[in-house]
């Protein structure tokens, strides 16, 4: 079989990080989650005070671009890959609501987006990749071999991430979707677009069962 790099964009908490996930253990292949690399930014502007009510201070954010290392590695004992900021691992605090309301400031950045596409290309240059996020099938690899568009109505997204986060309200959570999406789609710098060579799922309702049988059937195909 071809080794492919398979690019998974769509809508926030459609489940994408899921599916690569499951996508990459089954072929052997690398997973990166380009959310979680926004996320980390997001909370090294926040912590630094770069980010301070949603004002971004672009010329501290430019001096200090190239302090911010963000990695990530396989921790064999949680069977889980974590992600770590400058040596220190970050997971738990960039899903949080705090991260969530501030991450479409930091990603509308271009010199932000310039610097993670960088490192995103960089992993892909042997392919063996599944990368998800918001524009990988349009800017990070136009050339993926399989490109997917996930998405999933309001509704069922929100309930999803609802269930996933302790002590926030249904209400507070639905309206981050809705803003995330329309930062998301309607910024300048490399919007959320679904390509013309994009496969368009939407599993609002589909089982995590019937999505993974049928997302491998495409991965089957591209590769062979
Ligand atoms: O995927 P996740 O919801 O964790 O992404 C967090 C945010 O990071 C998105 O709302 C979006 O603003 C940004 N993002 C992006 N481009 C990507 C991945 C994420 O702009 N490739």
């Amino acid at each position: 079989m071809k080794k492919i790099n398979i690019a998974i964009d769509g809508h926030s908490s459609c489940g994408k990080s899921t599916i690569a996930k499951q996508i990459a253990q089954h072929f052997g292949y690398i997973y990166i989650d380009t959310g979680a690399m926004y996320r980390a930014v997001c909370l090294f502007c926040l912590n630094n005070e770069i980010l301070v009510d949603g004002k971004i201070d672009e010329v501290m954010l430019a001096e200090k671009l190239d302090s911010i290392h963000i990695s990530f590695s396989f921790n064999n004992q949680l069977n889980k890959s974590e992600t770590f900021l400058n040596g220190e691992i970050i997971d738990d605090e960039i899903r949080g609501i705090w991260v969530s309301e501030n991450v479409s400031n930091i990603s509308r950045v271009k010199i932000v987006r310039e610097k993670l596409i960088f490192i995103q290309r960089t992993i892909g240059v042997d392919k063996g990749v599944v990368m998800d996020g918001r524009d990988i099938g349009s800017v990070v690899f136009p050339n993926a071999e399989l490109k997917l568009f996930i998405t999933a109505s309001i509704k069922e997204r929100a309930r999803r991430r609802h269930a996933d986060l302790v002590g926030v309200p249904f209400e507070k959570v639905m309206k981050n979707l809705e803003l995330r999406d329309f930062d998301d789609s309607t910024r300048k710098e490399n919007p959320l677009i679904q390509t013309e060579d994009a496969i368009l799922i939407d599993n609002t309702s589909l089982s995590k069962e019937e999505q993974f049988s049928m997302i491998l059937s495409y991965c089957e195909e591209a590769m062979s």
